[in-house]
């Protein structure tokens, strides 16, 4: 990569996906004990009678978060929660997290304590202990990067690659509901910008806000799993929208798949809301992302055990990599997936 210092490659020409194959690609793992390098929620590491799973993730002040109206204590608990999610993904248990952060002194020591206030609050839902970190100073903003840890019995981890032709596809919970909640939020600051007397008209919308403000990992979901007995033949988070993690599932593991539109779980007031903003409710449950639901897959035989189980979707199955990725719509006509999701490097 150093040989042809005057060819310069644009960043946005790779997008954000781009860039993490091509490091992929400068890399060699060589310790025995690195399991899984890049390429899942979390990597996974040999610790003997164990493995180790281990996530980080970035938070930019203005690309991530605005706040103008994301409380502090909010943003904490969000932060911590996204990196929680990712041990989930891999069936793991978290039990520690580091914390990066870099402010201006554009904050006080009572804001830096709402933030942590939050950031502890996530811990102690999970029993995760916050072990260290790094502070440093930043022109301007805030950033916040965290790591997490977590635990799984060797023949529990769950990878994005292993999902086979006929395997059933779940989500948990609903989806899209964070999107609209962070339209609303949109609408109601650039209001307030043109007329500050103005008060913000949140009136019933609390649920999709809170989903944009307050995600929840879904610690809950591997817990009824486990109780059910189904270990899930692959598994994801669901960040950056479902379009965009059922491509990243699929083709990690080297499959295609079907979906149903009429099956993906959206809640009532995330339709409601996105008649309000002309949106697609179903484009916002694909593309929308920041749910932090999970997103995995069964074998069949685990159909009826799953079908128990509250807050568990089946939308659909895993296919040949030969026949794509397609959503079936509410007319039955069969549509390509593609991931319009957030891709930080592109000009969304
Ligand atoms: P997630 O949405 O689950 O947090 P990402 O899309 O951020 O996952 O990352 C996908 C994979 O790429 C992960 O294995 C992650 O560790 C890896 N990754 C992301 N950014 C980098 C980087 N700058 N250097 C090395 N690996 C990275
Ligand atoms: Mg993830």
């Amino acid at each position: 990569m150093f040989e042809d210092k005057n060819h310069r490659t644009e960043l946005n020409s790779l997008g954000e996906f781009g860039l993490i194959r091509h490091l992929q690609g400068l890399i060699e793992n060589k310790n025995p004990s690195t399991v899984k390098g890049i390429g899942d929620d979390a990597a996974v590491i040999d610790r003997s009678d164990h493995y180790e799973v281990l996530t980080n993730d970035l938070l930019i002040e203005g690309v991530h978060f605005d706040l103008s109206y994301t409380p502090l204590k909010h943003l904490g608990y969000k932060a911590a929660m996204v990196n929680i999610s990712d041990v989930f993904a891999m069936n793991a248990h978290p039990s520690q997290i580091t914390v990066g952060l870099a402010v201006s002194n554009r904050f006080s020591l009572e804001a830096i304590e709402e933030l942590y206030g939050g950031i502890l609050l996530a811990c102690e839902r999970f029993g995760v202990d916050l072990v260290g970190g790094d502070t440093s100073s930043t022109p301007s903003g805030m950033v916040i990067s965290i790591s997490a840890i977590g635990r799984v019995e060797k023949d529990k981890v769950v990878y994005r690659s292993t999902a086979q032709v006929h395997d059933l596809i779940c989500v948990s919970g609903n989806l899209g509901a964070a999107y609209i909640g962070l339209q609303i939020l949109n609408r109601e600051k650039q209001i307030f910008l043109e007329n500050p007397s103005v008060q913000p008209d949140l009136e019933g919308s609390d649920y999709v806000i809170e989903r944009q403000l307050k995600p929840e990992a879904r610690g809950d979901i591997i817990q009824a799993l486990h109780s059910a007995d189904i270990l899930p033949t692959s598994m994801i988070d669901i960040s950056d929208g479902l379009a965009s993690e059922l491509l990243h599932l699929c083709a990690a593991s080297d499959k295609g798949c079907r979906i149903y539109e009429d099956k993906i779980p959206i809640d009532p007031l995330t339709v409601l809301k996105c008649e309000d903003f002309n949106i697609n409710p179903t484009i916002s449950a694909l593309s929308g992302g920041e749910d932090y639901e999970l997103l995995f897959t069964i074998s069949q035989s685990d159909f009826e055990k799953a079908k128990a189980i509250p807050s568990i979707s089946i939308i659909g199955h895993i296919t040949e990599a030969s026949a794509g990725s397609a959503l079936i719509d509410k007319s039955d006509h069969e549509t390509p997936i593609r991931a319009q999701g957030w891709d930080s490097m592109k000009d969304n």
